[in-house]
């Protein structure tokens, strides 16, 4: 966890005091008023993985970062990979154990959350973990509380919007990073009206999207995902929590429902191939 270190103070209080009383509001931070755009100063490139269901990796010039992980002992979605790695769809923390590795979860069910993220703490020095509910008391983990949270640092930035349609707090994540933009969807289904409204006052548009593979009009995950194409046009959108076996069905109609409304974005289909990776560039999304 040696990257604490280089958090400015003032926002590990807050985050503290985040954790303590709940606060849901956005914190002001000193960084606002210095620091320099990281959308001019670095390459806006990732490459990405697909690690299972919701899960995906990516790597930017900075950072290695990873959402939704889950492994097939606990989620029985996925057949246990003998060569668990990375280019198989799986983390192995000693591939990316040199790197600055920010791992986000969205709410605490078992096809978003596995306790296996645990294990990589104590081989990756520079570790940190992102929750959307108090899933532990370590107050060194961030705990994105509330409607909406704010988490910076100097160069990584960390918004959320929040629904509770199952019964335990869902976030959606905003990540900037490196120049991008960066939206994970979870199983988020909320006031998505006023939380689009709220997302596109910290990015006017999205690079990469990873949504609920819903086009059925019927779904308020329909709306969800209208919304966010239409408003914030994502360049790659990539449909994800689909079971295994429901890949025909599913994957080739979101492309042929949302890619006509993306201006000059791109639906990338995964079609459940863990490990399989894709490379981003400056608007542009091509396979690995
Ligand atoms: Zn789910």
């Amino acid at each position: 966890m040696s990257s604490i270190k280089t958090i400015n103070c003032a926002v590990i209080i807050a985050i503290w005091l985040s954790a303590i009383y709940g606060y849901t509001g956005e914190e002001a931070t000193p960084l606002d008023n210095n620091k320099e755009p990281v959308e001019e100063t670095k390459a806006r490139e990732a490459r990405i993985w697909f690690l299972g269901h919701c899960g995906f990796a990516l790597k930017t010039p900075s950072y290695f970062l990873i959402f939704d992980y889950i492994e097939a002992t606990r989620s029985k979605r996925y057949q246990w990979h003998e060569d668990s790695i990375l280019s198989t769809g799986y983390i192995d923390p000693e591939e990316i154990k040199d790197l600055k590795v920010r791992v986000f979860t969205t709410h605490e069910h078992e096809d978003h959350f596995d306790p296996a993220i645990f294990k990589w703490e104590s081989q990756i020095a520079d570790i940190e973990y992102f929750f959307g509910w108090q899933a532990s008391d370590n107050p060194e983990y961030h705990y994105l509380l509330g409607s909406r949270a704010v988490w910076q640092c100097e160069d990584l930035e960390v918004y959320t919007i929040k629904s509770n349609h199952a019964g335990v707090p869902e976030v959606a994540y905003l990540v900037k990073v490196d120049g991008l933009v960066i939206y994970h969807n979870g199983d988020y289904q909320g006031d998505y009206e006023d939380d689009i409204t709220y997302l596109k006052t910290k990015a006017d548009s999205i690079d990469i999207a990873f949504l609920f593979c819903v086009w059925q009009a019927q779904w308020k995950y329909y709306r969800v995902n209208f919304e966010l194409i239409t408003r914030m046009q994502p360049k790659a959108a990539f449909p994800m929590h689909v079971r295994i076996g429901d890949e025909d069905d599913y994957f080739e109609p979101f492309r042929s429902t949302y890619e006509p409304m993306m201006q000059g974005g791109r639906v990338v289909l995964t079609y459940n191939t863990r490990g399989i990776s894709f490379y981003y560039n400056r608007d542009q999304i091509t396979q690995d």
